[in-house]
C-alpha cells in the first residue's frame, strides 16, 4: 500500500526541497533573506537568486511544470497569476528552457486593471510583484507559482501581501522586545505570529446553478421561501459524511497535502449541506497563502466531482451561514507559543504580559477589528443567532478571568487544579479535564492557546484580520517595551502594568452568550462600538486613530489607507448593485411568466369548470385570488426596486453612494423577496422556476 505520506508536499518547493537541491551557501542566504529578524533591506544577491531560480526550474520541469507565474493577491480578495513559458532561444536559436533570478525576483504585470482605490491613475500602469521569500513556491496546473506581494513602481501596497508582510516584521520586532526583558530564555531570534484558518462552505450540486442565476451571479440564494426542514433538527454537524461528499474531501485532502496545505480537520456543519475544513497552523503569510490555496481547490475539485461549492457567507437565508475562524497566537521561532499559559499561568508573568496586550490592543482598536471583517456578504450574517454580534468583545474562560481579576484587586490566586471528568459511567475511560470550557458565541474567544477571532467571513482572505491583529498588539507591545525597558524595578513594575492595563480594559470581556439580547444592552453601558453594518464600521478605518496606528507600526501610510477605504466602499455598492440587478433580471424574466401561467391555468379551469357546471371552484378561486393579490404587489416592489437602482447608479461619492445602497437598494431588495417568497409558497412547483431551498440543500 502506497504510505500517505508520499503525496506530501510533492509540488512544493518546502524547507525539505530546498535543503536538498540548493547548495549550503545559497540555502543559508535564503534563510537570512527570509527572517524577519533582519533590520535593514538587504538585496537578496542576484547569484543566490539565480541559483533558487534553476533550481525552482529544475524541479518544476521534473515535476511537469512548463511554465512559471508569479501569484499574488491583489485587493480582489482572490488570486491574481499571469503565466509565462519556460521555453526562450539561446544565440544559435535553439530552443531551451530557462528561468533566472531576475525573473524569480520581480515580475512587471499591468497593474492598472487591478482595484488601486485611487493610488494609481489608469495611465500609470506599472506595478511589480516581488518574491515573498517567507512562502514557498508550489505547482499548479503545470505551471510554477511563485508566491509574490505587488505594489506600485513609487512603492505603495497594491495587494494583501505586502502590509500582512510589514505587519509581521512589526509584530516580531516589538515581541522580541518583551522577550528580552524576560531573559529570553529560548534563545528565539524572531516572533513570527501563528495563524490556522477553519473554513467553512457549503456543496450543492452543479446542476442546481443553471437554474439558479442568483447563486451562479451573486454566490447567494435571492429568492426562497424557507423549507420545511431546515436545520431545526440539528442533525447534520459532525453528522456521517454522505458518500459523495467523503469522496470529495478525501480528494480535497490529497490535493492540499501535496501543495503542502496540511489540512487536519474534516466535518459536516450545522447547516444541511455545510461542511469544514482546518489546515495545520503556519506562519501569518504562509497561513494566507494556504487559505487562499484551500479556497481555490475547493471550488476545483467540487467542480470535478459534479459539485458546486459556496463560500458566500450567506447562501440560504433562515439557514446558518459560513465563517472562517482565525485562530491566532505568537510563536518564538525556537518554537514557544507565548500565550501557552503553562501549568501555572498565575505565576507565568511573562504569558500574563502577552495576554493583557492582546486584551488592550482588541479593546482599543475594536472599530479596526470590526473593519477587517466587514463586507456586504458578511453583513447578512453577522448578529443572525449564528454568528457573533457585530460588538467586538473577548471570552477568556473562567480560570484566566478569576487571575487577573484577583491580580486587579490584589488578592492572591488559588490554584484550582485539573479535575477528572465525571460521567457517571465508571467504564468510560479517565482524563483531566480543561480548566475552561468553550464559549461559541464569543467573537474573539480564548482557546486554550491562542485566541479565535470567529467574526471573520467565509469568502475573506484572512490578510485583512491578521494585519489589523499584528499591527494592534504590536503596538501595544511597544507601549508595554517603552515602559518596562527603563523600569529600576521590573518585578514590581510588570505586575502593576499588568493589573493596571488588564482593570483599563476589562469591559471587552465577556463570557457569556453573546448571542442574547441583554448582552448588547449590557455592551452598550460598557461603551464598546456595536456597528451593525460594513457602511457603518467602515470610517473608523480612516479616523486618525487608525491611520496613527498603521503608520507608526509602518504597515500602511495615509494614502494607502484611504485607497483602502474607498476600494471597501466600492465593493460593497457593487455587490449590493449586482444582486439588485441579478433580482430584477429574475422577477423580470423568470417569476413574472410563471406567475402568469399558473394564473392561466387557474383561470382557465375555472373558465372549464363553469362550461361544464362544475360549481366549486373554491380551491382554483382561493389561489387565483391569493395569487392575482400578491401579483400586484410583487410588481410594485419590482418597480420600487428598479427606480432605487437608478438613483444609486447616479451618486459617485462612495461612502454616499454605500449609504444610499444600504439605506434604499437593501429594504427595496427584502420587500420584493417577501413577496416573491410568498409567492413561491402558493405556486406550483412545476411552474416555480427556481428550485426550491429544499431541493438545493439536499442536492448532494
Ligand atoms: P475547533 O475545535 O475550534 O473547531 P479546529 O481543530 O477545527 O478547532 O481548528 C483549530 C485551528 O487552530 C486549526 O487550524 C489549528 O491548526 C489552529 N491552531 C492550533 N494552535 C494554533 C496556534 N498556536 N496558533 C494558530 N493557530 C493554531
Ligand atoms: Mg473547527
Amino acid at each position: 500500500m502506497k504510505n500517505i505520506l508520499d503525496k506530501f508536499a510533492s509540488k512544493v518547493f518546502c524547507d525539505n526541497t530546498m535543503a536538498e537541491r540548493l547548495d549550503k551557501d545559497t540555502y543559508k542566504a535564503l534563510k537570512k533573506a527570509r527572517s524577519l529578524a533582519i533590520e535593514k533591506h538587504e538585496d537578496l544577491e542576484i547569484g543566490v537568486a539565480n541559483m533558487v531560480a534553476t533550481a525552482l526550474k529544475e524541479w518544476a520541469i521534473e515535476n511537469g511544470a512548463t511554465h512559471y507565474c508569479h501569484w499574488f493577491q491583489p485587493m480582489t480578495g482572490i488570486t491574481a497569476e499571469k503565466h509565462d513559458s519556460f521555453l526562450s532561444f539561446d544565440k544559435t536559436g535553439n530552443a531551451i528552457l530557462e528561468f533566472s533570478g531576475k525573473e524569480l525576483v520581480r515580475g512587471e504585470p499591468d497593474a492598472s486593471s487591478f482595484p488601486s482605490g485611487g493610488l494609481r491613475a489608469t495611465f500609470e500602469a506599472r506595478g511589480y510583484t516581488v518574491w515573498d521569500t517567507t512562502s514557498y513556491a508550489f505547482i499548479k496546473d503545470g505551471s510554477l507559482c511563485i508566491p509574490t506581494a505587488f505594489c506600485s513602481y513609487s512603492g505603495e501596497a497594491l495587494d494583501k501581501k505586502t502590509p500582512l508582510l510589514r505587519s509581521m516584521q512589526s509584530v516580531n520586532k516589538q515581541a522580541m522586545r518583551i522577550l528580552r526583558l524576560f531573559g529570553n530564555n529560548s534563545k528565539a531570534t524572531q516572533v513570527v505570529a501563528t495563524v490556522g484558518a477553519e473554513q467553512e462552505y457549503f456543496l450543492i450540486d452543479k446542476k442546481i446553478l443553471d437554474f439558479r442565476p442568483d447563486l451562479k451571479y451573486t454566490g447567494r440564494t435571492l429568492f426562497g421561501a424557507p423549507p420545511s426542514k431546515g436545520q431545526e433538527m440539528d442533525d447534520h454537524y459532525f453528522g456521517v459524511l454522505k458518500s459523495r461528499v467523503s469522496e470529495f474531501m478525501k480528494e480535497l485532502d490529497e490535493e492540499l497535502w501535496k501543495l503542502g496545505v496540511y489540512s487536519k480537520t474534516k466535518h459536516n456543519e450545522t447547516a444541511p449541506a455545510q461542511h469544514e475544513i482546518a489546515p495545520i497552523f503556519s506562519t501569518t503569510s504562509v497561513a494566507t497563502d494556504h487559505n487562499q490555496l484551500i479556497m481555490e481547490m475547493i471550488k476545483v475539485v467540487a467542480d470535478r466531482h459534479g459539485l458546486v461549492a459556496l463560500l458566500h457567507e450567506k447562501p440560504f437565508e433562515g439557514i446558518n451561514g459560513s465563517g472562517k475562524h482565525n485562530n491566532w497566537s505568537l510563536a518564538t521561532d525556537t518554537g514557544v507559543n507565548l500565550l501557552d499559559p503553562t501549568k501555572t499561568p498565575h505565576k507565568n508573568m511573562q504569558f500574563l504580559l502577552f495576554l493583557v496586550a492582546v486584551i488592550k490592543a482588541v479593546d482599543e482598536y475594536q472599530d479596526l477589528l470590526r473593519v477587517s471583517s466587514s463586507s456586504a456578504s458578511n453583513d447578512l450574517r453577522l448578529g443572525g443567532h449564528e454568528a457573533p454580534p457585530a460588538i467586538i468583545s473577548m471570552f477568556l474562560g473562567d480560570e484566566l478571568t478569576e487571575i487577573l481579576n484577583c491580580l486587579a484587586d490584589g488578592n492572591e490566586y488559588e490554584a484550582k487544579g485539573r479535575c477528572g471528568l465525571d460521567s457517571g459511567a465508571m467504564v468510560l475511560a479517565n482524563f483531566n479535564k480543561d480548566t475552561t470550557d468553550r464559549n461559541r458565541t464569543s467573537p474573539f474567544a480564548f482557546t486554550g492557546n491562542k485566541f479565535e477571532f470567529r467574526m471573520v467571513g467565509s469568502s475573506f482572505s484572512i490578510a485583512g484580520p491578521n494585519i489589523v491583529l499584528n499591527s494592534a498588539v504590536a503596538k501595544i507591545l511597544s507601549e508595554f517595551a517603552d515602559k518596562l525597558e527603563n523600569s529600576k524595578n521590573f518585578n514590581s513594575d510588570l505586575k502593576d502594568l499588568i493589573r493596571v492595563i488588564y482593570s483599563k480594559h476589562k469591559r471587552i470581556i465577556f463570557n457569556g452568550n453573546n448571542y442574547t439580547k441583554e448582552w448588547e444592552l449590557e455592551a452598550k453601558k460598557r461603551g464598546l462600538s456595536n456597528h451593525k453594518t460594513t457602511v457603518d464600521a467602515l470610517p473608523a478605518f480612516v479616523s486618525k486613530k487608525s491611520v496613527d496606528l498603521f503608520e507608526n507600526q509602518k504597515v500602511f501610510n495615509e494614502l494607502e489607507v484611504n485607497s483602502r477605504y474607498e476600494i471597501l466602499l466600492e465593493a460593497y455598492s457593487k455587490t449590493i448593485k449586482i444582486e439588485a440587478l441579478t433580482m430584477l433580471e429574475i422577477a423580470k424574466k423568470d417569476i413574472t411568466s410563471s406567475v402568469i401561467e399558473y394564473q392561466k391555468l387557474l383561470s382557465e379551469t375555472i373558465k372549464n369548470k363553469i362550461e361544464i357546471k362544475i360549481f366549486d371552484r373554491s380551491l382554483e378561486e382561493y389561489f387565483l385570488t391569493n395569487i392575482s393579490n400578491l401579483s400586484k404587489e410583487f410588481l410594485t416592489k419590482m418597480l420600487a426596486l428598479e427606480k432605487i437602482v437608478n438613483t444609486a447608479n447616479k451618486e459617485n461619492e462612495p461612502l454616499k453612494k454605500a449609504t444610499h445602497c444600504k439605506d434604499k437598494v437593501i429594504p427595496a431588495m427584502k420587500t420584493l423577496r417577501t413577496v416573491v417568497d410568498k409567492l413561491e409558497q402558493i405556486v406550483s412547483s412545476d411552474y416555480w422556476p427556481l428550485p426550491s431551498y429544499s431541493k438545493i440543500l439536499s442536492s448532494v
